[in-house]
């Protein structure tokens, strides 16, 4: 018996402690984690700067409220401007949060427009979150069905068409914003087509829709740059990040820049826990610890050296359809569903994820080191090729 709901289909091991890129559960096994809890242990599990930092912090304030100034929500804000080019910040504690707050700006946005029905455009499997808003707004029927009546104000394009979206506005006035993410996610690790994100800037431009990037889980360095859109070389109107940000203190935030950054007033939005000193001081020692070590390169580096190694030893066996994605942000997809390769990978000691049903999901954490992707490599290759050896010999192919 277990007093939990069953919201989550758990594996059967548990967790006891962690150091670096390695786990070991409660029967002493030990797990290379090629997940990094998904993309949120971006500097390692307990990773020593940021683990001293809590628990300093953890001594000093925790919590008071957003009712009092907060000196470490105001330099946690500055810096992830700075590294996002935008003006301002909401902190929250969690992705969906951070999503709400950036639909809520562009439904002020809109009405501040006179736009009485604001319209928010999404992409069709999206994953932006699980409260009604964000889960309205993720592209996929599983997530939504039974939590009908949806939220009104979305409508849905093809992801990465442009013309679509062109179309879009041609035919309604109530558009007030898109929102994407530039490498979707759990919708399979499909980095959007070159060129997209800067045609989107210029159509933003045009209509004066606000454009939204939900890049919680390709920020924060996943690709090899701060930002995913920042491979565009263009500046979103608003970003959201979570995960990697508080590598496992829970902590979100919308960023804005522009008119975008001034639409929240007091009164207008707000929480209780979010941006409290403990989950901001662990945010400031994560960019530390990506600055002060390199790790943007590095994530570049091993990114390509596992993509390319992958290549290698599976690239070219039937089954196996691509193999992609930007820095530690990697996807191999089959020609079937392979939910089975989860608890593979688990024998093999190694954590990975499936994600839209044929998709080998890995977000590693950036501090791997260079044996540990030779053994992600090699684990990886040795059960993707026992999944599709068993298949072949049980007549299963696609
Ligand atoms: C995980 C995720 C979310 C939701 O974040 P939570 O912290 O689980 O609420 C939203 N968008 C994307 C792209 C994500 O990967």
């Amino acid at each position: 018996m277990t007093a939990l709901m069953s919201s989550y289909g758990r594996l059967p091991i548990s967790i006891s402690h962690g150091a670096g890129a390695w786990l070991e559960d409660t029967e002493g096994r030990r797990y290379l984690d090629a997940l990094g809890g998904i993309a949120v242990i971006a500097v390692g599990h307990c990773n020593e700067r940021v683990s001293n930092a809590i628990a300093d912090q953890a001594r000093t304030l925790i919590h008071t409220s957003n009712l009092y100034g907060i000196p470490l929500q105001e330099q946690l804000g500055a810096e992830l401007c700075d590294l996002a080019a935008m003006d301002k910040v909401f902190f929250c504690n969690s992705g969906a949060e951070a999503n709400e707050a950036a639909i809520k700006i562009a439904r002020l946005h809109g009405h501040k427009r006179g736009i009485t029905n604001p319209t928010v455009i999404v992409m069709d499997n999206a994953f932006h979150g699980r409260t009604l808003a964000t889960l309205t707004a993720t592209g996929n029927a599983k997530i939504q069905q039974g939590f009908e009546p949806l939220v009104s104000g979305f409508t849905r394009a093809p992801f990465s068409d442009l013309e679509a979206l062109e179309k879009i506005g041609a035919e309604n006035d109530n558009i007030v914003g898109v929102m994407l993410e530039p490498i979707q996610g759990e919708g399979g690790i499909r980095p959007a087509s070159q060129g997209y994100l800067a045609g989107l800037r210029q159509l933003c431009d045009q209509h004066n829709w606000l454009m939204i990037t939900d890049e919680i889980q390709c920020g924060m360095g996943r690709t090899g740059k701060w930002f995913a859109s920042q491979h565009e070389n263009i500046v979103p109107d608003i970003i959201t990040v979570a995960k990697a940000l508080g590598n496992g203190m829970p902590i979100g935030a919308c960023m804005a820049r522009g008119d975008a950054a001034e639409l929240i007033q007091p009164g207008s939005h707000g929480t209780t826990f979010g941006g409290n000193p403990l989950a901001c001081r662990a945010g400031l020692a994560v960019i530390e610890e990506i600055k002060e070590r390199n790790l943007l390169e590095r994530v570049t580096v091993i990114g390509n050296t596992i993509r390319e190694g992958l290549k290698q030893s599976v690239g070219n066996i039937q089954g196996v359809v691509s193999i992609r994605g930007d820095g530690l942000m990697i996807g191999i997809e089959l020609d079937r569903d392979c939910p089975e390769m989860v608890g593979l990978a688990l024998d093999a000691g190694l954590l990975i994820n499936v994600t839209a049903g044929n998709v080998i999901r890995l977000l590693p954490p950036y501090t791997l080191t260079d044996e540990d992707v030779r053994l992600l490599i090699d684990r990886l290759t040795g059960c993707i090729t026992a999944f599709l050896n068993t298949q072949e010999s049980q007549g299963k192919t696609a």
